[in-house]
């Protein structure tokens, strides 16, 4: 190709690419994600679901429907599947149980709805949202989460069924690395034992922007591996895992008491909004300083005039965004 043409040509795909408005933006975790570690055909199910998580909100955001809407769609659908620390796939306590946590915010009133620690409701995301629209608080936890969640006529299931058997896999490995970091001058035990074996993070988050250019955001876990004492993460607080407001909405995964004590989600958008920092940059600080306290994950975000990140320091992060015009892209690794 001539040099004209080829400059031409880059241009073209520049101007492309500059002009790409994201409408909802995915993520299914971060973590070890190496390509040589993932048989094709789970890598061909995670971009399938991704894919199909996306089309669902994407249809809500063409109906005319809210982005709170889209977001809970979207998050259902990973919710649902076995794939993802949330929901069907949520990962295992310390005792061997399935607690699950959720948020979501819609930015243009800035209202909030959060479940943690819940049992026995099968799609988290639901009762975030009716926990926003329908009750007078922000975070519900526990038998008063189920509670309400039932009273709202939401799904309730067995505990059981969030039961699978890679988690519990993946319970027992992390029980044999702690026990052997518990012996004398072994790791720091303020580490949890999780941070001794592969680290998976396979949380769900959604951020979509409507037609009416409302941004709305939204997180679903099981939160980490062999979590004790109640542990809560990130993903139900609003500001560290979840946050949207009428510029920006953000959604984390990753160590989650990085995310608290950094107030992740909170600070891009206030970087966004008192620095004037765009969306890549306000995202991309926040990951180094949560890097450099020492944690690790990644983050999305979304602005008003739709334009995205997915940042994140691990070796992948399972993503996707489409764009107004119903162009998909998903990804795995860096
Ligand atoms: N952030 C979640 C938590 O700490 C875990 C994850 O992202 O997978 O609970």
């Amino acid at each position: 190709m001539k040099k004209v043409t080829l400059l031409f040509v880059c241009y073209l795909s520049l101007l492309s690419h500059a002009q790409k408005r994201y409408i909802v933006v995915i993520h299914g975790g971060a973590g070890t994600l190496l390509k040589k570690d993932m048989p094709p055909e789970l890598e061909r199910q995670y971009k399938e679901k991704l894919k199909e998580a996306l089309y669902k909100a994407y249809e809500k955001v063409q109906q005319g429907q809210t982005a709170i809407e889209a977001v809970e769609a979207a998050i259902v659908v990973m919710e649902n599947s076995p794939l993802f620390n949330a929901g069907k796939g949520a990962v295992f306590t310390s005792e061997g149980r399935n607690e699950l946590d959720a948020s979501i915010m819609y930015g243009k009133d800035r209202t909030a709805g959060a479940v943690a620690g819940v049992t026995t409701i099968k799609n988290p995301i639901k009762a975030a949202v009716a926990v926003m629209q329908k009750s007078e608080h922000v975070i519900l936890i526990g038998k008063g989460a189920e509670y309400f969640a039932k009273a709202q006529g939401l799904e309730i299931v067995n505990p059981k069924y969030f039961w699978t058997q890679h988690r519990w896999d993946a319970l027992q490995k992390v029980k044999k690395a702690e026990l052997k970091a518990n012996q004398p001058n072994a790791v720091n035990q303020r580490y949890p034992a999780y941070y001794l074996t592969d680290k998976k993070f396979g949380t769900v988050g959604c951020v979509a922007l409507d037609k009416d250019g409302n941004l709305a955001a939204g997180t679903s876990t099981g939160g980490m591996t062999n979590k004790k004492y109640g542990r809560v993460g990130d993903s139900p607080i609003i500001g560290a895992g979840t946050y949207a407001d009428k510029n920006i909405g953000i959604s984390g995964t990753g160590w989650g008491e990085f995310y608290i004590r950094t107030s992740a989600a909170r600070t891009v958008s206030a970087k966004y909004e008192y620095q004037n920092k765009d969306v890549k940059t306000a995202t991309q600080e926040v990951m180094s300083e949560i890097e450099n306290m020492g944690g690790d994950g990644g983050i999305i975000a979304l602005d008003k005039n739709g334009n995205m990140a997915m940042s994140f320091n691990t070796e992948g992060m399972y993503r996707g965004a489409i764009t107004s015009n119903g162009e998909i892209e998903v990804e795995i690794y860096k």
